[in-house]
């Protein structure tokens, strides 16, 4: 509300102002008006006298020629009449303007003219130009007012000179008759504007002609105005104000009788400029309106747009906090994850959907041996073994297409490829979004050397005798079976010994335990020594040992079974009172027709017992009997 108060306040001058500037100039324009009547009176006025007088000056000329002819002729007489009528006529005829010419004697009566000759009887003697004549032997040049012609018909102008004989004597009048309409024709020929007159008076103050000639100028004398008593004493021109608006210049003649009075109604004269004043009214309205409209538009414009603005920023506030709002949000989700992922024990390798790494975390950076800065951007393919690198890549293209979780999945173990080459075992489980806009997979990496050691431990110990290394009993069981049923399926023969230490409690009982403990290695140590890489061998406890020999037969058996036994008798294990050596009984047995082995095992146990019946230190087969070396 303040505001829009103060937009009126600079709108007010302005109004003020253009309508001050229309006023000078229409005030201007009324005194450049008045300005150019002043000078169109005063150059019409002086226009005038000056033609007026040369007019008189022709007059003149002819007059004062007539009357020195008749000064040379010694005055008028009857012997010179009809020489002056002729004069008269010519002169007539070369001055125009004039209606007659004629000459009074000096007793007042007419004497000659140029329309007749004879002249008519007249008496002028009472007429003002005679008059002035008479009382002024050296009158001037005459002109009078206007006259109605006692002789003939019509009114006239009298123009005249007294004519004197060298004795100063009045010889006679010589005078024209001057036609009215020639002062009108000479004030006509000044073209002026309406509003405009001009008076030609005679100094007497009658009024010769007016133009326009319309109205009473020629009834007017001028002889009471104050002004006109004012201009006989004073200047040739001055400007002179009217009784009613308007002004008035005179010029009077420095020769003859004469002025002339341009004057001009200043009614008139405004009535252009007022005629234009309703325009100027109009222009001054319609532009302050216009100012207004203007001036209201703008404000209008400017409030819309500081509303716009307003709104503008509202918006911009709003939008602004939300963008702090999200950016604070983002960042604690940002420190979350990172917290989240560098805190993480697992390794998080993210990928893109072209397999390329997003996300490498500090987990992963231990594990792998490489700088998250040196795996950005590249592809998986450098965590892998070689092997598996090269299938990689089509494992991505599939999960991208929905089949993630089935490629990989959950807790898949495969091996990890680090920094410097070394192969390792991991634990994957992957998980895959396209929430943000494109693939991404998040694996959650496991180095899981540690756990396959462990379980490779626990299965050895499970699998394996602790003293000996050998298998034990139910892992020999287990793989001698599988053995089996391999060597049954390709029907190859298939040879089970079974070997026992002989005496060995004795040797327990004298030695000691360790001692025996000793000699069980020793045993396993040589046996395995004997036997290939494709037999098998476990301790099926206390000193027993069981052996499986695929693909050999009888023979072979045999051949080996005599090999160990040599081995076993060869042994000499040092102990503090000397040296230790001890035999072993071998019972072997083949298996034939698919028996099992618990039944080819009891065959072999029974030949065994058969070695320790027939002696000890000796291999004995069951049902077979080696041919005599
Ligand atoms: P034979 O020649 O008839 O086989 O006589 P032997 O003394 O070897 O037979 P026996 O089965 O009576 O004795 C086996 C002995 O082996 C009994 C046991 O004390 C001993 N023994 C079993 N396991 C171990 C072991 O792990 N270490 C030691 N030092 N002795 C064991
Ligand atoms: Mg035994
Ligand atoms: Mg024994």
């Amino acid at each position: 509300m303040l505001k829009s108060r103060r937009w009126v306040l600079l709108l007010l001058p302005l109004i003020v102002l253009v309508d001050v500037l229309l006023y000078r100039h229409v005030v201007e324009e009324r005194h450049h008006a008045l300005v150019d009547a002043e000078a169109v009176l005063q150059v019409s006025a002086e226009v005038v006298r000056g033609r007026m007088d040369q007019l008189l000056d022709t007059y003149d000329r002819t007059l004062t020629g007539v009357g020195e002819v008749i000064a040379a002729q010694g005055g008028l007489h009857a012997g010179n009449d009809l020489y002056l009528h002729r004069l008269l006529v010519r002169r007539h005829a070369i001055t125009p303007g004039l209606r007659w010419l004629f000459v009074v004697g000096h007793d007042g009566q007419l004497a000659v003219t140029s329309s007749d000759f004879p002249s008519p009887r007249a008496d002028l003697g009472d007429r003002e130009y005679f008059q002035a004549a008479m009382q002024s032997r050296m009158a001037p040049f005459y002109i009078g007012p206007l006259l109605t012609s006692r002789v003939y018909q019509g009114q006239f102008v009298p123009v005249s000179r007294g004519v004197v004989s060298d004795a100063n004597e009045l010889l006679g009048v010589a005078a024209a008759g001057v036609e009215p309409a020639e002062f009108v024709r000479l004030l006509s020929e000044q073209a002026l504007p309406d509003g405009y007159s001009l008076h030609l008076l005679l100094n007497s103050g009658d009024v010769l002609t007016c133009f326009p000639s319309g109205g009473d100028c020629k009834d007017r004398n001028w002889a009471d105005d104050p002004h006109f008593r004012q201009w006989q004493e004073g200047a040739l021109r001055a400007r002179f104000p009217l009784a009613g608006p308007g002004a008035g210049f005179y010029a009077r003649s420095e020769r003859y009788p004469f002025l002339v009075v341009a004057t001009y109604d200043q009614n008139r004269i405004l009535e252009r400029w007022r005629q234009g004043l309703p325009t100027y009214w109009l222009f001054g309205l319609g532009g302050n309106l216009l100012l207004l409209v203007l001036v209201l538009f703008s404000f209008r414009q400017l409030q819309r747009r500081r509303e716009a603005l307003a709104a503008l920023e509202d918006a911009n506030r709003r939008l602004e906090s939300r963008v702090q709002e999200r950016t604070a949000e983002l960042y604690e989700r940002e420190v979350q994850s990172r917290i989240f992922m560098n805190t993480a024990l697992d390794a998080v390798v993210v990928i893109d959907g072209n397999g390329r790494i997003q996300k490498f975390n500090r987990a992963a950076e231990r594990m792998f041996g490489y700088q998250a800065e040196e795996v950005m951007g590249r592809g998986l393919e450098m965590l892998m073994p070689e092997s598996f690198a090269a299938t990689h890549q089509q494992h991505v293209q599939a999960a991208n297409h929905q089949i993630a979780v089935r490629a990989m999945g959950r807790g898949r173990e495969v091996l990890g490829r680090c920094k410097d080459g070394r192969e390792f075992p991991i634990e994957v489980s992957v998980g895959s979004s396209n929430e943000a806009g494109g693939d991404l997979h998040v694996g959650i990496i496991r180095d899981i050397s540690e756990r396959k050691a462990v379980e490779a431990e626990l299965q050895r110990m499970a699998t394996t005798d602790g003293l000996t290394g050998l298998l034990n009993r139910r892992a020999f069981t287990g793989e001698a079976e599988r053995l089996l049923a391999l060597a049954h399926r390709h029907a190859q023969p298939c040879c089970v010994m079974m070997l026992d230490a002989d005496r060995f409690k004795r040797i327990n009982d004298t030695y000691g335990h360790p001692v025996g403990d000793r000699v069980l290695k020793a045993l396993a140590h040589s046996l395995v020594g004997e036997l290939r890489q494709t037999d098998l061998v476990g301790r099926l406890g206390g000193e027993e040992f069981g052996v499986l020999l695929p693909g050999t037969d009888a023979a072979g058996g045999e051949q080996l079974g005599q090999r160990v036994l040599q081995a076993i008798r060869s042994i000499r294990l040092p102990l503090d009172e000397g040296e230790l050596s001890f035999t072993i009984s071998i019972g072997a047995a083949l298996s034939a027709g698919g028996d099992d082995l618990e039944a080819i095992m009891q065959r072999a146990d029974a030949a065994l017992y058969v070695a320790k019946e027939g002696g000890r230190d000796r291999l004995a087969w069951e049902g077979w009997q080696p041919p005599a070396a």
